[in-house]
């Protein structure tokens, strides 16, 4: 069977890769079939760029992060999973006696080997072998394509625990993107009142909008965020503002919305140094928190789902079948505007 292998920059291809044969199963490991994977901002811009950040592709990687399957062999140390079960896997798996990981911050451990992550293979093919501790069984009530969103929820419920959301909560989402609205609905379900999401993205805030009845777009090409939130706050602003956007614009205006006391945090990953507005924060006492994918989530996330706490299905815009992957790219390259997330169907 075969996977899909970015060769470089530009060129993919479904091809057989012998990965399968170098792996071996560790006693506190799962061997997993795969059955959908969602499409990542980071598969597409190794795939358009070649890299992303200082992490180069030197040589032909699989492709693919954003996983669900079916446990199909275990460990002989395995305790907590079985044959047949159905899980989502966590894709970055830490050295558990590093400094970071013995700290609780394994996802900043320097040693992370994250999927498709240069020099680590992702998973769009059969077979992949994970660690059990990274494997998390789904209830019935959480299907396969919801399952492969836990990984990108994963990072707005990091985001919405590290800016300590209170009940009643006002809060101000940048990028109505995967990122950007499963921010929003993380932020929602730690107990904001309303949620703002700004984008210039008519057919995304059309999505952002039909989400939740406490999400308010704002359309950037019409209207300034700060002003629209001072307006709805009495001139006191909000008290959460994500960055979800990456814009470097956008970064550097993230304090002007924001009320005394509020925190910012900075989800976006920005490819140069962006403007900070000391002053603007320092009169606030604005708290800054920044976040690196996530630590701890996918419990919660599978929980979230599971109870109706969170609903990620309507963020799914369209569905492929394997054998249409590099079809699925090109059209993921083009920034479709009423996409949110696209995912793969593998062959069962
Ligand atoms: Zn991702």
């Amino acid at each position: 069977m075969q996977s899909l292998v970015l060769e470089r920059k530009n060129e993919l291809s479904l091809r057989d890769f012998p990965i399968e044969k170098q792996e071996t199963l560790g006693p506190r490991d799962v061997r997993i079939k795969l059955h959908t994977v969602g499409i990542c901002g980071s598969d597409v811009h190794y795939y358009t760029h070649g890299r992303v950040g200082p992490f180069v592709v030197e040589d032909p990687m699989i492709l693919g992060h954003e996983a669900s399957g079916t446990v199909i062999e275990v460990g002989s140390e395995v305790t907590t999973l079985a044959e047949g079960d159905r899980v989502c896997m966590e894709p970055g798996v830490p050295d558990p006696n590093s400094r970071a990981t013995r700290m609780g911050m394994y996802n900043v451990d320097p040693a992370v080997r994250f999927w498709a992550t240069p020099p680590v293979h992702g998973i769009l093919r059969p077979t992949c072998i994970h660690p059990e501790a990274f494997t998390f069984k789904l209830p019935d009530a959480v299907s396969f394509a919801e399952a492969a969103m836990v990984e990108p929820l994963a990072v707005g419920v990091h985001a919405a625990t590290k800016a300590r959301v209170k009940p009643g909560d006002t809060a101000l989402v940048i990028g109505a993107g995967p990122i950007g609205l499963v921010t929003a609905l993380a932020a929602l379900a730690a107990g904001c009142a309303r949620v703002y999401v700004a984008d210039l993205d008519q057919a995304k805030l059309e999505i952002a909008a039909a989400l939740h009845a406490a999400i308010h777009p704002i359309d950037v090409t019409r209207d300034d965020p700060a002003r629209v939130i001072r307006a709805a706050t009495d001139d006191w602003g909000c008290e959460l503002v994500f960055e979800a956007s990456g814009a470097p614009k956008a970064a550097a205006g993230v304090f002007e919305p924001l009320c005394p006391g509020g925190a910012v945090v900075m989800i976006g990953g920005q490819a140069d140094p962006v403007a900070y507005d000391a002053g603007a924060a320092m009169v606030r006492e604005a708290r800054v928190e920044n976040i690196f994918r996530y630590a701890h989530v996918f419990p919660r996330c599978v929980a979230m789902l599971a109870s109706g706490a969170i609903d990620v299905k309507p963020l799914i815009t369209r569905t492929f079948d394997f054998s249409e992957s590099v079809a699925a790219f090109d059209l993921a390259a083009s920034a479709p505007s009423g996409d949110v997330k696209m995912q793969i169907e593998l062959p069962q």
